[in-house]
């Protein structure tokens, strides 16, 4: 979501005649986008500024997204070398402000519909693929998250603009779309669309080859959505289905509202019906009031369901958020211990089922070349995992047959056939 903001606002910047620098060091302003989802990816938001702040005396820092979205009042009083604040829902009037700088220190939190009514074309750095925000905010409030508080309501992008965002980024040479909200399956709830029907839409745009979408919330899987894995082809055979955890007490507590129970009926629903499909998900371990006996559920759950992959958090409290009332209860030794071994489990798991696939033809989308080698190419397959495969002239940009040679953790090693 943080890089489609960021292309939306280098696009916005440029159209109003500034200019992208390599060097930091050539910079009139600096501009940092920040995420806050944990405290992790807030302490490198500032822990960045904070190394740069030497650089001050030629240059005017704005930080923008979600951190100043979350501590208004807090950031100039703590960070007196910032210029510009800017919420997540105001570039349009961050981008006046800039042309036209005063040299005032301004916050801008006044909402804009760039959104929704100015479409712009995200400047995708890498040509071939985009991530494209379909809705932004959610009001679903996961007692742990932030988003509600620094994204604000569910807002959906009519199914018109997002086509007509895509015709225009195939022009510009994209072939694979990755559609992104906080909960995909919500999608138009606002407006009287369906998620459902905006990937059949989508489907039909000559041009894209590969259609993926992130994330969606096991309390919102409808069998049409399932089907949607058998009948568009273009689609990646890929579910990214947040579990959190594997206790219902926890759960609970989240405001998951599903059981563990519920959760598996729905992998098997999707594994029956969809041959192959490749299930990621995510986890939290260390929330409050997480007993052994509650970690140990989630791990026998993990171990059950085999996911293709796992990205796995230990729990910060976030400002504003219900669950940031509660008592801290894991200490951060316990919260290591517990990321550690759900880890080394999976680790275990994906390796065991890329191990399975080798000797698989598999149909392959040629998505980049690869920076460290030569004549080497990085693909993504059916079901959206990388391949790594060596060619002797350029192939990015198509599907290809490629047999897989060797399954290792995280990628194949392939060859194009
Ligand atoms: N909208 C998505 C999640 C977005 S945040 C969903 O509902 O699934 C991405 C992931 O960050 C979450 O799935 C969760 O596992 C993790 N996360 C969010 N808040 C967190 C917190 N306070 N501490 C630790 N992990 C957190
Ligand atoms: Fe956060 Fe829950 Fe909304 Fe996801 S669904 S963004 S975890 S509140």
């Amino acid at each position: 979501m943080n890089f489609d903001d960021s292309d939306r606002l280098r696009t916005l910047l440029k159209i109003n005649g500034f200019v992208e620098v390599e060097n930091l060091q050539n910079a009139d302003f600096v501009i940092i986008n920040t995420c806050c989802v944990r405290q992790h990816a807030e302490n490198r938001a500032i822990s960045f500024l904070c190394s740069h702040k030497l650089l001050k005396n030629k240059k005017i820092f704005c930080l923008v997204g979600c951190v100043p979205s979350l501590y208004r009042d807090e950031i100039f009083k703590k960070y007196e070398f910032i210029d510009i604040i800017c919420g997540t829902n105001s570039y349009k009037k961050f981008v006046s402000v800039l042309k036209n700088y005063n040299g005032e220190k301004i916050s801008i939190f006044e909402e804009d519909e760039g959104f929704l009514r100015e479409p712009l074309i995200p400047a995708a750095k890498n040509k071939l693929s985009s991530f494209l925000s379909i809705t932004k905010g959610c009001e679903n409030f996961c007692s742990y998250c932030v988003v509600p508080y620094t994204r604000g309501k569910l807002v959906s992008k009519p199914s018109n603009i997002v086509i007509n965002e895509i015709k225009q980024l195939v022009e510009k040479g994209v072939k694979e779309i990755f559609l992104i909200g906080q909960n995909v399956n919500e999608y138009g709830k606002d407006i009287g669309e369906r998620f459902v029907d905006l990937l059949y839409k989508i489907s039909e745009i000559e041009g894209i080859l590969r259609i993926g979408f992130l994330t969606s919330h096991p309390k919102d899987i409808p069998d049409e959505l399932i089907d949607c894995f058998v009948n568009i082809k273009k689609l990646y055979k890929h579910l990214h289905l947040p579990l959190q955890s594997g206790s219902n007490k926890i759960l609970k507590l989240m405001n998951r509202k599903y059981t563990a129970e519920k959760y598996l009926e729905i992998i098997e629903k999707v594994r029956k019906k969809v041959n192959n499909i490749s299930i990621t998900s995510d986890i939290i371990v260390g929330f409050p009031y997480e007993e052994k006996k509650d970690f140990l559920e989630t791990y026998n759950l993990v171990k059950k369901i085999e996911f293709d992959d796992l990205f796995v958090f230990k729990y910060s409290p976030r400002p504003q958020t219900k669950a940031s009332e509660f008592l801290d209860t894991v200490s951060e030794e316990e919260k290591r211990e517990r990321h550690f071994h759900i880890l080394n489990l999976q680790d275990k798991i994906s390796l065991l089922k890329n191990k399975k696939v080798e000797g698989q033809i598999l149909d392959t989308f040629i998505k980049e070349k690869s920076f460290k080698k030569e004549n080497t190419y990085i693909g993504r397959t059916e079901t959206n995992k990388p391949v790594l495969v060596n060619f002797q002239k350029d192939i990015t940009g198509k599907v290809l047959k490629i047999r897989v040679i060797e399954g290792l953790r995280h990628y194949f090693i392939g060859e194009v056939l």
